[in-house]
């Protein structure tokens, strides 16, 4: 017997919704799925296009971006939020791309949301360029916080990963943002094999320095080259292995919360002389999505830049929210809608659900920059 969700059938890249058991009647407000997971944390792009064509995400020669038409506009931005927030218990905001910051409404979104939600926490990912002429006005507007991604602090190893030699725009980015107070800045680093694996305890030790919160993102498949091999990326247990060269890693045991990262209390290998050791220098995060997947805590819902809800990363199936905006949908129906999709989020990746390390796992059409990391 096949059953229909109570929901419109939504064009997606899939062709429309599958056939699932619909989302029983009483199950209490927000987006709740049928494995018992609620999302309270939204990952929101405002953009496709990006300054930067990392090799892990995106190809030399960028992609198609979206029409201006085809994206969300800070208006449809501001209605999305405040659903989320009022009619679907959306605790947390994080602002992506491609790059927020190429968005030239950035700072006037982020004061709108504010205006609307005086308590939510809004925070950002970002490359960086070009941060040190907005972070201030963002602070000002109502940010709470930023990521930004860093992967080298040499020049070369830069732009190799980047194509792009901005090492210095990136690096006066996050003084910019620590300095406007949009702290504790956490910097975001994912490790290639050969090409900046011997830069993490280099960049831990930056970090720590300038009191940077350091997390390290296991290469996930979702370059739109599609060139992630298994045997090719670092693992979160080489990354362990590579920093306990220098420093001494315990386990933070505050409680995970649902974060993806791990997080770890540094103290320096050796110091205060053989056999003692040193004072805690700060945490270290590492987010083993492939090697060990956080799938059965995940809190999060995404909504792309064209305003497609996606349920998870790696969801094959997408539901047009905003084409259900513009076709005149209410808050109601469209906060109905957007619980119906969570509802049926995978519990995990691949037939067996063992995550992005199953056999059978395919990588998603979509690379992380047309998602929203
Ligand atoms: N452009 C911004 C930036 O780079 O911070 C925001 C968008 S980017 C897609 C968000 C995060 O995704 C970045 O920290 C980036 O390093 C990470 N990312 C991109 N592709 C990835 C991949 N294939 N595996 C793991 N992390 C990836
Ligand atoms: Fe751009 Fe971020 Fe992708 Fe790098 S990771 S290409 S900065 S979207």
């Amino acid at each position: 017997m096949t059953i229909q969700l109570g929901i419109p059938r939504l064009p997606g890249r899939s062709g429309g919704l599958p056939v699932l058991p619909p989302r029983p009647s009483g199950v209490p407000a927000g987006l709740l799925d049928r494995f018992g997971r609620q999302a309270t944390d939204l990952r929101l792009s405002l953009t496709d296009k990006c300054n930067l064509r990392c090799t892990y995400c995106m190809p030399a020669q960028g992609l198609e971006w979206l029409s201006k038409q085809a994206v969300m506009t800070a208006d449809e931005i501001v209605r999305v939020v405040g659903i989320s927030v009022t009619k679907l218990a959306i605790r947390e905001l994080r602002l992506t791309g491609g790059e927020p910051l190429v968005r030239p409404d950035l700072v006037d979104i982020v004061l709108s949301l504010r205006r609307q939600h005086p308590d939510l926490p809004i925070s950002m990912t970002t490359n960086g360029v070009g941060l040190d002429k907005k972070a201030q006005a963002l602070k000002d507007a109502g940010l709470t916080r930023i990521n930004v991604s860093l992967d080298s602090l040499h020049q070369e190893t830069f732009e190799s990963l980047t194509r792009r030699p901005f090492l210095n725009r990136v690096l006066a980015g996050i003084e910019a943002a620590s300095a406007a107070g949009l702290g504790p800045v956490k910097i975001n680093a994912v490790l290639m094999r050969g090409i900046n694996d011997a830069e993490a305890s280099g960049l831990l030790n930056w970090a720590l320095e300038h009191k940077y919160e350091l997390r390290f993102i296991e290469q996930m498949p979702l370059d739109a080259d599609h060139g992630w091999t298994r045997q090719d990326m670092i693992t979160a247990a080489e990354i362990r292995e590579l920093l306990s060269q220098d420093f001494i890693l315990t386990p933070d045991l505050r409680e995970r919360a649902g974060a993806p990262a791990e997080r770890f209390q540094i103290r320096r290998r050796n110091a205060g002389g053989a056999g003692t050791e040193g004072p805690v220098l700060g945490t270290v995060g590492i987010i083993a999505s492939v090697t060990e997947p956080f799938c059965g805590d995940c809190r999060r819902t995404r909504i792309t830049a064209e305003g497609k809800l996606m349920s998870c990363l790696f969801s094959s199936e997408e539901f047009d929210l905003l084409g259900l905006m513009r076709s005149g949908a209410d808050d109601e129906e469209l906060a109905r809608c957007w619980q119906d999709a969570m509802w049926i989020k995978p519990r995990a990746h691949g037939k067996d659900h063992s995550g992005l390390d199953s056999p059978d796992f395919k990588q998603s059409g979509r690379s992380m920059s047309a998602i929203g990391g």
